[in-house]
């Protein structure tokens, strides 16, 4: 038989689960089964995926933020296809290539203007990784501040500023001298600021953990404090930039200027990996000052043709579609209708978001017989209860979303920028639909409950 993707997706269609027990991270095909996700997924458009049944079902974690544009878009389709069908010199490394040149210049275009310079890489971690070492090398100085509850990436410079310690165990010794403040805490801050010892403050501009949004004017004051003491500011966009929030960079809305911008995610289209930093002269010129630096930092696949060519098509697709300001408008929209099922649910503790960046918060329920069952599943796991609203979300209603992190009663969603008014409505609906029944406490909803607060004290007892 001639070598095809689709005689191997055809032959082993039945066996994805198997393959992956076998021989990747059986602990995912676990989870999956468990909580009843493991669907065989056949083909995808926008922001839909569909099974084997042609069941068609929404996403809303966009693969944790990467398909602003939704998945196979055409544009991004088409410019991959130039890419592949023209036997362009790509990674030639003693050359300058001209993609990255123009995408550079492209993504410059929508920064502060103090941004002039650009680095690629190839994920969001390695974007963090660059701005550790930049930071480090342009003051001469090794601290990194980072905020609680901050996700960075998992490699080993970004886990030390990660702040759940899950991630953590196990893994040390961390990266020294990097230490975290509580975010919104100004005074934490100038505190460790206050040795003039800090190379960088680094802040998610939205927390993707929890998705807690800074108090109006904590990242401006952040920045001046840091200025003040000779540290540099690192804004991660890598969840938040590229359009998610509703406008191009989260730090439009608090209107701060940083020393860089990390972004990934988002500008690959959906397709190549990529991750880049932008920076001042000032942080480029110092870290790369001499001919024989000019190799200091880098790595081998950073501005590949495939990757800087999605990003180009990726910016040419938000424009044209004019996407941001249509996430604006209907991530508010989206907003809107969850602080209705705020005030008319009382699990729901609070909603909150910006753009197509949004969140759920649940918290202790007034009346007596639910208070109860909330208790119980906080007792086998603090956080389960999001998994009675995400998985009937999934069963019933086909719309794939995510608990916000460890241990916190936070649901998040990620809509692809490309979601439709129906589909705002069919969200709408069915959370209304699955939050009333989480308040139905004889209903079928809190037998899942109990389950899952069975599998937890299993899995905690060993
Ligand atoms: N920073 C932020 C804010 C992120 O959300 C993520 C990924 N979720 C990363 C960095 C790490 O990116 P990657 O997974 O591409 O390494």
């Amino acid at each position: 038989m001639t070598f095809s993707i689709a005689s191997i997706l055809a032959e082993h269609q039945q066996d994805r689960f198997e393959l992956h027990s076998r021989h990747l991270n059986n602990q995912m095909v676990r989870m999956l089964k468990t909580i009843g996700y493991d669907r065989n997924y056949q083909r995808a458009v926008g922001p839909y995926l569909y099974d084997d049944q042609d069941t068609r079902y929404l996403d809303l974690l966009s693969g944790f933020g990467v398909y602003a544009l939704g998945r196979n878009h055409p544009t991004v389709v088409s410019a991959l296809q130039e890419v592949l069908t023209s036997e362009l010199p790509d990674l030639v490394q003693l050359d300058v290539s001209i993609l990255s040149g123009v995408l550079a210049k492209e993504l410059l275009a929508t920064m502060p203007e103090r941004l002039s310079k650009m680095f690629f890489c190839n994920s969001g971690t390695e974007a963090v990784e660059a701005a550790i070492k930049f930071a480090r090398y342009t003051t001469r100085r090794s601290k990194i501040v980072f905020c609680d509850h901050a996700y960075h990436g998992l490699t080993m410079g970004s886990l030390a500023l990660n702040g759940e310690p899950i991630f953590r165990e196990g893994f040390g010794p961390m990266l020294p001298d990097c230490l975290s403040v509580p975010f919104n805490d100004l005074a934490a801050l100038e505190q460790a600021l206050a040795k003039n010892d800090v190379a960088a403050f680094i802040v998610e501009p939205i927390q993707g953990k929890g998705v807690n949004l800074p108090d109006p004017g904590y990242l401006a004051d952040a920045v001046r404090l840091c200025r003040q003491h000779g540290a540099l500011v690192v804004a991660d966009e890598v969840q938040t930039g590229i359009g998610r929030t509703g406008k191009f960079w989260a730090i439009e809305h608090d209107e701060i200027e940083p020393d860089m911008i990390l972004m990934a995610k988002a500008l690959s289209g959906g397709f190549v990996p990529v991750g880049a930093v932008a920076m001042t002269d000032k942080v480029m010129d110092s870290v790369f000052n001499r001919m024989d630096r000019a190799v200091v930092h880098g790595s081998t696949f950073s501005k590949n043709n495939m990757a800087m060519a999605a990003g180009l098509a990726t910016l040419e697709v938000l424009r044209s579609e004019d996407l941001i300001n249509h996430a604006a408008r209907l991530g508010g929209e989206l907003l809107a209708g969850l602080k209705q099922l705020e005030q008319r649910y009382e699990l729901v503790k609070t909603v909150r978001g910006r753009g197509m960046m949004l969140a759920i918060e649940f918290g202790t329920p007034k009346s007596l017989s639910l208070k109860a069952a909330w208790a119980m599943l906080e007792t086998a796991n603090k956080g389960l209860f999001c998994q009675m609203v995400t998985i009937p979300l999934f069963k019933e209603h086909q719309i794939l979303s995510q608990v916000a992190g460890h241990r916190m009663n936070v649901i998040k969603f990620l809509p692809p920028l490309v979601l439709s008014e129906q589909d705002r409505d069919d969200v709408l609906a069915a959370l209304d639909k699955t939050i009333a029944d989480t308040h139905q406490i004889s209903g079928a909803i809190w037998d899942l409950g109990k389950n899952l607060a069975g599998h937890a004290l299993k899995s905690k007892a060993g």
